[in-house]
């Protein structure tokens, strides 16, 4: 049964490559940003793609694709696989990618060896996995498992302040409403997501397969920081009270909790940080910050994430700074399903594969789908553990031995017949 499995390798490559040409940026860049016009074309590509392989095509009220292949026991709840292909400014061709287009091939791969799944086998891409425009991640896997509240989501913004709302409206999603996106818990009997590793230890330790057992519980905190503007030659140096100062004071403060958190597992990242009104001879009026904390145990997370807002606060007073913090998301982490990770482990087994149980430190739909079913990941090296850059690499035979694996288990969890 687990020769019989081809996986065409060839067509999934250029079907990676032609993905990666839809970009709001010239190659080998990929930038597709929610709803943008390359986030757009590209789902209607991949859509195409679904169809060919015989398909059908549903999507919810914020863009969520499902694309289902169905079962021949339509009573029992459907098998689950997916992940995304938006991807942040200045990305690679490969997260998330590999596990939409890689599911594609593992379901053509089932129907050419004749496979009659009992359940039906559902391929989800998931709306706006990538934090870039609304700077909460997962917004699509969130609404789905019922983990973001429906105001906190109609209130979202982008920079440009056009809401979520308007943006999906604008986009063809905007007929229903946003609570319709909401899946009851039975809705699937199992979700896996084939993904890059995103880090270097499959490739450190030669080893083709990862399987997910914990990912890490991220949060996002939002700094606000208004000082006082003012002429860089005519403010002295006792009148200020300059944002740019007091926020990267705040990011040092950041650092500082990580390193002495006790746990090498805590990391913390000010990925944004931008001033106002940014000229050279112009004190810096406001500051504007967006902190990455993450942890495998919430406990250590949620003692980092009070100990930087009260440094914060410090500063502030210090600086004479007002400060306004949101917490845009504090989650815990996902225990994923010792079953179907022992499953995964066995399917390995019997195409020969070395395979290693690890942490997910980066997040994933899969954070959220744990939610509402029995959960996993499978992990493919990515070469130099590099990704959220255009040299983001994994060859064509560690796609190949993931999209098996993912076969495999899928047809697994689905049952024959
Ligand atoms: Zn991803």
């Amino acid at each position: 049964m687990a020769s019989s499995l081809k996986i065409n390798g060839e067509r999934l490559q250029r079907q990676i490559d032609e993905l990666a040409g839809i970009s709001a940026a010239p190659p080998p860049v990929v930038t597709r940003v929610l709803f943008s016009e390359a986030d757009l074309r590209a789902r209607s590509l991949v859509k195409k793609w679904c169809r060919e392989a015989g398909l059908s095509l549903r999507e919810d009220a914020v863009g969520n694709i499902f694309a289902r292949w169905t079962g021949t026991d339509s009573a029992l709840a459907p098998v689950a696989t997916g992940s995304h292909i938006d991807a942040i400014p200045n990305a690679g061709r490969y997260d998330g990618v590999v596990g939409v287009l890689g599911a594609i091939e593992a379901i053509q791969a089932m129907q050419s060896a004749g496979v009659k799944p009992r359940r039906g086998i559902e391929l989800i891409i998931f709306t706006a996995e990538e934090p870039t425009r609304f700077g909460i991640g997962c917004l699509g896997s969130r609404l789905l498992a019922g983990a973001l509240a429906l105001e906190k989501a109609t209130a979202l913004r982008d920079p440009d302040g056009k809401s979520l709302e308007e943006l999906r409206g604008a986009a063809g999603f905007g007929e229903k409403d946003l609570h319709s996106v909401r899946l009851a818990s039975k809705t699937y009997s199992a979700f896996v997501e084939l993904h890059i590793e995103q880090g270097a230890l499959l490739e450190r330790d030669n080893i083709p397969i990862g399987v997910v057992e914990r990912i890490a519980a991220p949060s996002t905190l939002r700094v606000r920081l208004t000082g006082v503007g003012g002429h860089a030659g005519a403010m002295l140096m006792p009148e200020r009270h300059d944002a740019l100062l007091a926020g990267a004071e705040s990011a040092l403060a950041v650092e500082h909790a990580v390193l002495t958190s006790g746990s090498p597992d805590t990391v913390g990242t000010t990925g944004v940080f931008r001033i106002e009104p940014g000229a050279v001879n112009s004190v810096p009026c406001r500051a504007w910050l967006e902190i990455d904390l993450r942890d495998t145990q919430v406990a250590t997370r949620d003692a980092a994430l009070k100990r930087i807002e009260a440094a914060m606060a410090e500063i502030c007073a210090k600086r004479g700074v007002a400060y306004e913090f949101e917490r845009l998301n504090v989650d815990a982490p996902a225990i994923c399903d010792a079953n179907l990770v022992q499953t995964v482990a066995s399917v390995c087994g019997e195409l020969r594969l070395p395979v290693k149980k690890m942490i997910s430190r980066a997040y994933h739909d899969s954070l959220f789908m744990a939610q509402i079913c029995p959960t996993t990941m499978i992990f493919i090296p990515c070469r130099g553990g590099v990704s959220h850059r255009p040299d983001e690499y994994s060859s064509p035979e560690q796609i190949e031995n993931g999209t098996r694996v993912l076969a495999l288990t899928l047809e697994r969890l689905a049952g024959i017949g």
